[in-house]
């Protein structure tokens, strides 16, 4: 990357800490000028005590001058800590905010990003560079204190030690009269700044190797982190119990991990222990050679005894303020291969065609959906899953989607959400491409209960709503439509109630079918005019399954209903069956008339899973 580029990166990146946190610069500023102030004060007014003991002044201006010298420390230790503590608040907050934006690209990127691997590799590239050298955006804010702590060391230890430059010696200085030429000051700052860059080269490979090193154990990190998430979720325990999974994760994960930990920081240390010592050694020369340089003047008498304490101390902090600054520089440097990462990641242009289009809000929720000609294949696959399939969902009807498994049945209702576009033909509503609409606004018509559908660790009319503040009469209803009314009275703290037990100790855990139940409330709560049901009895009780279809019309009232199931006797409530196999639309009809068709798939299917269903009315139909 070139130096312009991560110039650009840096100050985007302070840029948007301002806006993540503001203050945050301003305070972090306060203190460190604080800081850098108290030692620059201290070293010069100990000089002076020290001048007064030695010129022998009385009493009184003695004990002004430490009067003063308490006094000052005493209010800029107030101004530190109180700047300190803001500081230390506006850290947490950072650290509470600066992944907000990569959430929320993840809620706004294509859907097949999210599905994507590359998406996780990116985020945990970025989780790497935090975690390791501290790189990104807490970083840039440490940088910042270090700058500024910097700066002003420099600017006021030049202040302190100008005396020692320009001091002319009071007695015949021989040999050594060089030390009080104008060339030899330029050499002894350029020699301050030789050793600041030295240090500040070695802390940039430090980093860069280090960094280089860190970012190619992406994978193992991931795999750790995959782990480690999946062991600390108690819900998992059954499983991992019942098969001995920690066996499985032992060998396969944690044993090759550690070594490839081992091996990594064996690698890092080997970089360090090079740098370091070199580091050491020139700072050693360095002090000497200051020492060396303010006794010998003080030896002519260039100045008196105290102000020898005054330039050693004022020599060392204006070596130590170079160092830090350009030690920072570098650091920053190196830091804007994190920030490109997470740029990178948070600018990724959707490929999707963003519509603008809104969708008329009808009273009537005449809304008619039309798939033409459609054919998909996921990306980054060979073969499609839907072929060529046309249909029109009639508004107002109940419809079932049938067919084997892997038959296209979830595919086809994530192109109708618009997660994916079709890879041939297209999708109108209201006779209107989808793809012209405003994406929120067309995502507001559809209420899904996926396969796969996920609650979460809120209360349970947090959960129905998908909001913290709800109406609770509503939610009541759409928990007593899905069936759950009686569970829902059993629960301590009613629609209070945290589900599961991840954070409240009297969290309630609830059974698969429970959490169906409360999956479709939350869809009906939503109240959008199309309700989608993915296989929404699955994990479902018969009587509470029966429950379900034989108040179908009853629970989705007037809105298009589209029914997925694999299992055919729950769909023959359904007017209009639609049979899916190998990714086509196969057959269309009432299960009266589907049935009747002795050759077609859903007699065969029909037929072939009756066998389980042992009830009289089966048999009869
Ligand atoms: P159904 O809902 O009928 O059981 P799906 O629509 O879920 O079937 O799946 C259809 C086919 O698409 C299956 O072969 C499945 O393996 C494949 N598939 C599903 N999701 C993905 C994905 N994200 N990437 C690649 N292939 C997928």
């Amino acid at each position: 990357m070139r130096f312009k580029e991560k110039l650009t990166l840096t100050l985007r990146g302070y840029r948007m800490l301002h806006q993540l946190v503001p203050g945050a610069m301003l305070w972090a500023f306060v203190q460190n000028l604080v800081r850098a102030l108290t030692p620059f004060l201290n070293v010069y007014l100990s000089g002076r005590i020290i001048d007064f003991l030695a010129q022998g002044r009385p009493l009184r201006d003695l004990l002004w001058l430490v009067g003063i010298t308490v006094t000052v420390n005493a209010l800029l230790k107030l101004t530190e800590q109180a700047s300190g503590r803001t500081v230390d608040y506006l850290i947490e907050k950072l650290h509470a905010v600066w992944e907000k934006p990569l959430y929320e690209k993840i809620q706004t990127m294509d859907y097949a990003r999210v599905e994507d691997v590359r998406t996780h590799a990116a985020l945990s590239e970025i989780e790497i560079m935090r975690s390791t050298n501290g790189f990104g955006f807490m970083r840039l804010y440490f940088s910042f204190f270090h700058g500024v702590r910097g700066f002003f060391l420099v600017l006021f230890s030049l202040t302190l030690t100008i005396g020692a430059f320009i001091a002319q010696p009071a007695r015949e200085a021989g040999g050594f009269r060089f030390l009080f030429s104008p060339w030899f000051t330029v050499l002894i700052l350029l020699a301050t700044l030789g050793h600041a860059a030295f240090s500040g080269l070695c802390s940039y490979r430090k980093t860069k190797k280090s960094n280089r090193i860190y970012r190619s154990t992406e994978s193992i990190n991931r795999q750790w982190m995959y782990w480690w998430r999946q062991i600390r979720q108690y819900q998992m325990g059954k499983d991992l119990k019942v098969y001995a999974l920690d066996r499985l994760i032992d060998s396969a994960y944690i044993q090759t991990t550690i070594q490839d930990f081992h091996a990594v920081n064996g690698q890092v240390q080997k970089i360090f222990r090079f740098y370091e010592p070199l580091e050491g050694a020139l700072s050693v020369v360095f002090r000497i050679v200051i020492y060396a340089y303010v006794a010998l003047k003080a030896l002519f008498g260039a100045f008196g005894v105290g102000s020898i304490v005054q330039y050693v101390g004022g020599l060392s902090q204006l070596s130590s303020g170079t160092v830090l600054l350009i030690r920072e520089i570098s650091v920053l440097i190196t830091n804007a291969d994190a920030l490109k990462a997470y740029f990178d990641f948070t600018d990724a242009p959707n490929q999707k065609y963003q519509g603008t289009l809104s969708v008329e809000k009808r009273a009537d929720n005449e809304y008619e959906i039309e798939f033409h000609d459609v054919s998909f294949r996921y990306p980054g696959t060979e073969t499609d899953v839907l072929r060529h399939v046309s249909l029109k969902f009639n508004v107002g009807q109940k419809m079932a989607v049938v067919g084997r498994n892997g038959s296209g049945k979830t595919t086809m209702i994530k192109l109708l959400c618009r997660l994916y576009d079709p890879t041939e033909g297209f999708i109108t509503l209201n006779g209107i491409d989808i793809r012209k609409y405003d994406y929120e606004d067309y995502l507001g018509i559809f209420s899904v209960v996926f396969q796969d559908f996920k609650l979460f660790s809120f209360s349970l009319g947090q959960n129905v709503a998908a909001s913290v503040s709800y109406d609770a009469h509503r939610v009541q209803e759409c928990l007593h439509k899905a069936g759950l009314e009686d569970r829902m009275d059993r629960m301590p703290k009613g629609l209070d109630t945290v589900l599961y037990k991840d954070f409240e100790e009297d969290g309630v855990e609830i059974s698969g079918g429970e959490a169906q139940k409360i999956a479709l409330a939350r869809a009906l709560y939503k109240n959008a005019p199309f309700i989608i049901l993915d296989e929404p009895t699955a994990a479902l009780d018969p009587l509470s399954e029966f429950e379900i279809y034989s108040h179908f019309d009853q629970i989705v009232g007037d809105k298009t209903a589209v029914y997925i199931s694999h299992r055919l006797s729950s769909c023959r409530f359904c007017s209009d069956i639609l049979v899916f196999d190998e990714g086509r639309l196969i057959q269309r009809g009432s299960h009266d008339q589907l049935v009747a068709d002795r050759l077609g798939r859903y007699y065969e299917l029909w037929h072939a899973q009756a066998q389980y269903y042992d009830t009289a009315a089966e048999r009869k139909a």
